[in-house]
């Protein structure tokens, strides 16, 4: 579990005070890697008080990270630093939060970050590390892993090293984030909860964080009555409480499936997920039936065709992918999954997006 967290609107005005116990030495610096869309952004910067040597370092997340970009990161940090730093703090999205985990693990773990995708693999502590979300959702504030794309696979480092040593949750960030976007993260957090409360790895720990979650979901994402102020605290609370449910469980078809495509075609997280979710009837019948209504609702047309030219190595990539990660088959069908889950049945899915 992530040991320290604030939350409330404003509350990152505390980064500061935060950050400051927890600096080494004078020649060991804070590195905060920012999403680039606050590269001219004085209101999020200029409450970060850089002394010494730390540095800003803005990150784009128009691709999801990759394992490649990691290591870059990683060599320019320990390069430029006169000592280890005294932390990494992500300040963005699921793409920022992930990258801060990873290199936060990367400087104290020798190699490439492709070794360590998989589960457990991570021997050392990482430095410490702050997450800071501008958008709710992906649950990656929480979550144990960060996930990356490698040259063979996309896979996440899972670890009990990988979760923040501190968050700093404040609504307030999220004001800018467009439409789209808000409704695809957001049914980030919607599927993780629906593929938790669904799986046979749930438990009643992981249960009272996903039903909170999901009740926050409909509330946010069907009742008219919210303002948009309580609109971004529940959605901030609801992606923490989904996320918490899937580190103590696991996610289930959607996620298995948008990973293939992924890593095929470079479709991102949140797009992905809703793109099968919409097809997953067969396993989620009444959450599929809400995720339509949400749909509706907020004026989303997904993209359609996505698959349509795709040759039969394409599918196979994809349904490679997709099956390769087994504990999202097992918690979402059981034991027996594969069975049930063939090539050709994911082929057919694929074929609908
Ligand atoms: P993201 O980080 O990719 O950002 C999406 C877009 O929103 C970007 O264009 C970004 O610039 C923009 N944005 C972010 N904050 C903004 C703000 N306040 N105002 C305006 N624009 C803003 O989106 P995401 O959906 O949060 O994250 C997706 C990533 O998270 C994927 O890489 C996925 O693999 C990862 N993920 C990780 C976990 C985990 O547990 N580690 C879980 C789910 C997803
Ligand atoms: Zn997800």
């Amino acid at each position: 579990m992530v040991p320290r967290v604030v939350f409330g609107r404003g509350s990152f005005n505390q980064i500061n005070d935060i950050l400051a116990p927890k600096r080494t030495s004078i020649y060991a610096p804070f590195i905060f890697l920012l999403d680039n869309v606050f590269k001219n952004n004085p209101w999020l910067t200029s409450r970060i008080k850089l002394s010494y040597d730390d540095r800003i370092i803005f990150v784009s997340s128009k691709e999801e990270p990759k394992t490649s970009q990691v290591d870059e990161l990683v060599e320019d940090i320990i390069l430029k630093s006169k000592e280890r730093p005294s932390g990494i703090i992500g300040i963005g999205g699921g793409s920022l939060l992930d990258m801060a985990k990873a290199v936060a693990l990367l400087i104290t773990n020798e190699g490439d970050a492709q070794q360590y995708q998989g589960w457990d693999l991570i021997k050392n502590p990482g430095i410490y590390h702050v997450g800071i979300p501008t958008i709710s959702g992906t649950g990656a504030e929480v979550s144990r892993t960060t996930i990356l794309t490698g040259p063979k696979l996309k896979l996440g480092i899972n670890s009990d090293y990988t979760p923040f040593d501190q968050v700093i949750l404040d609504p307030e960030l999220t004001a800018g984030v467009p439409k789209q976007q808000w409704f695809y993260t957001g049914m980030d957090c919607y599927v993780h909860c629906v593929e938790s409360l669904n799986g046979t790895y749930l438990n009643e720990f992981s249960k009272t964080y996903g039903e909170k979650s999901f009740d926050l979901c409909k509330e946010i994402f069907l009742d008219d009555n919210l303002s948009e102020e309580e609109a971004q605290n529940k959605l901030m609370m609801a992606s923490w409480h989904g996320g918490m449910s899937i580190a103590y469980s696991q996610v289930g078809v959607a996620h298995a499936m948008s990973y293939g495509l992924s890593f095929l075609l470079g479709v991102k997280h949140g797009i992905g997920n809703c793109l099968v979710f919409d097809h997953l009837e067969e396993f989620y019948p009444e959450g599929v039936k809400i995720f339509k209504q949400m749909k509706e609702k907020h004026g989303i047309e997904l993209p359609t065709g996505i698959c349509k030219d795709l040759s039969d190595d394409d599918f196979d990539t994809m349904i490679r992918v997709a099956l390769s990660l087994e504990p999202l088959w097992e918690n979402a069908v059981g034991k027996n999954w594969k069975q049930t889950i063939t090539p050709e049945k994911l082929r057919g899915i694929y074929k609908k997006i």
